[in-house]
């Protein structure tokens, strides 16, 4: 019976959300949960996604079914933005799924189908869903060293080696930009390297762009992404615009895989529509019928962009703020994106909590613009001052 489901170990993520929850004091810092806040501490919803609403809520007729891939027009109107000057390639194929981890799934599912002796190759720390999405499509997991503790900087020996000791066919999961959780990312120079090994060893990358337009910019970001489908025939790419568009709980994503050929690639989508038909049928439309509608328009386009550079705006302010505060902190200005890995121990996280509120992961993991601006100067004093005890 249910009774005898196995024990599971709690996400340490939820249980740090009770614990601010059920401290009374006011003067709370939360920098534990991952989402973009303005100076004032908010997660709104970004005006050309609120005006976009409005339009498909004046000029929605139906709701009747749309089909497997979802909005078709948002999948088409997002290629230019992520894949950049592999746009117009039709051995690309890509289609509407529930946020980055519905098109993870797919992803996921897709390699074991066609290659269940694949062993996905992660470098750690990595986002704590990835693990066990790869063991759900039953995919073996080989771990290396991503990050660095005492460089603060990508461990990039170990992650070449890693790549040149994989099998073709093996999967490398990379982080397309703004790496979860540690915020370092790789330069051009190593992205160039990574494609070349994981094109020469004939690995398969997935490449997971949930923060595009949160590291160096919109075209930026891609960068990688562009690389490798220089590089490589078969190029798996897991979009999420939760993030960039700010619509997270809307669940809005895309999934994008390049084939050897058109053919080969419309032949996957048969493949990617029964995986999803077998999971959720259809993808929710509403977020993503506001992102086509602000793509599709473009004073709201335009509007999109200003508020996306302005949070990237804010992200680059707090980073310096922070790296500012002592020589200690300085790499995180090097870094990109929301999240950084602190300097401290398990104990200094503990007193940071107990004695001025701020809640971060054991590990250190903040998410740096979970910070208002008002509380910028008294974080990284304590900040400092745990550093030094
Ligand atoms: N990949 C990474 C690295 C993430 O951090 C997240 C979200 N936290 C996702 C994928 C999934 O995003 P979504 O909410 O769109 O499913």
């Amino acid at each position: 019976g249910l009774a005898d489901l196995p024990p599971l170990v709690s996400d340490s993520l939820l249980a740090l959300i009770a614990m601010v929850n059920a401290d009374p004091r006011t003067d709370k810092i939360d920098v534990g949960v991952g989402v973009y806040r303005d100076g004032a501490g908010r997660t709104p919803v970004m005006r050309a996604v609120k005006e976009s609403e409005r339009r498909l809520h004046e000029a929605q007729d139906s709701k009747s079914y749309l089909g497997g891939a979802g909005d078709r027009r948002f999948a088409e109107l997002l290629r230019p933005i992520v894949l950049g000057a592999h746009a117009g390639d039709d051995r690309i194929v890509g289609l509407q799924t529930p946020g980055g981890c519905g098109a993870l799934f797919l992803a996921l599912k897709l390699i074991a189908a066609f290659n269940p002796q694949a062993r996905v190759f992660m470098g750690t720390p990595t986002w704590p869903n990835h693990p066990p999405m790869a063991r759900g499509a039953r995919l073996e997991i080989v771990e290396y060293r991503h990050y660095d503790p005492v460089a603060r900087a990508v461990d990039f020996g170990a992650m070449i080696e890693a790549l040149e000791s994989a099998r073709p066919g093996d999967v490398a999961l990379l982080h397309a930009c703004c790496h979860n959780p540690t915020g370092a990312d790789l330069s051009e120079d190593q992205w160039r390297e990574v494609a070349r090994v994981v094109a020469e060893r004939r690995l398969i990358p997935l490449i997971d762009f949930a923060y595009q337009g949160f590291g160096r910019g919109l075209e930026q970001d891609r960068f990688g992404v562009e690389v490798l489908l220089e590089a490589c025939n078969e190029v798996l790419i897991t979009q999420s615009c939760d993030k960039n568009f700010a619509v997270y709980r809307d669940r809005v994503g895309c999934l994008f895989v390049k084939a050897p050929s058109a053919d080969i690639a419309k032949f996957a989508m048969t493949h990617l529509l029964q995986i999803s038909r077998e999971a959720w049928s259809m993808p929710p439309d509403h977020g993503a019928a506001a992102v086509r509608t602000v793509l599709d328009n473009a004073d709201l386009a335009a509007d999109w962009r200003v508020e996306l550079d302005a949070m990237h705006g804010r992200i680059r302010m707090v980073r310096e703020r922070i790296a500012a505060a002592d020589p200690r902190l300085a790499y995180i200005a090097d870094q990109q994106g929301m999240f950084s890995m602190l300097p401290l121990s398990v104990e200094q996280v503990k007193r940071l909590r107990s004695e001025h509120s701020i809640y971060m992961a054991d590990s250190g993991r903040a998410n740096l613009v979970g910070i208002a601006d008002g509380d910028l100067d008294r974080f990284c004093e304590a900040v400092v001052g745990a550093l030094d005890t």
